[in-house]
C-alpha cells in the first residue's frame, strides 16, 4: 500500500513488530523506469493495481531500509 507523505515528513514512519519506528531515509522512486532504478516486476504488478496505470513518470518515495512507498501529497494519480 502506497501512503500518502505528510508535511514535513523526511523520513519513514513505519512501525515493526515491537512498535518501534523504521526512520529510514525516503529516496525517489520511479517504479515504472528502469532508467532511475532497478525495477522489480512483482512490486509493479502490485503499484499498477493501486496507480490504475503504468506511468513512467509517476514519482514515488521509497524508503531505503523497509521499502515501504510514499506518494506526495502535490501528486495525485486519480
Ligand atoms: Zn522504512
Amino acid at each position: 500500500m502506497i501512503k500518502l507523505l505528510r508535511p514535513e515528513q523526511h523520513v519513514c514512519t513505519e512501525k515493526d513488530g515491537q512498535g518501534k519506528r523504521c526512520d529510514g531515509s525516503l529516496k525517489e522512486y520511479y517504479p515504472f523506469s528502469d532508467y532511475f532504478n532497478e525495477v522489480d516486476r512483482a512490486r509493479q504488478k502490485e503499484i499498477e493495481r493501486e496507480i490504475g496505470r503504468r506511468d513512467k513518470n509517476i514519482p514515488l518515495l521509497r524508503c531505503q531500509l523497509c521499502g515501504q512507498l510514499y506518494y506526495h501529497p502535490l501528486f495525485k494519480w486519480k
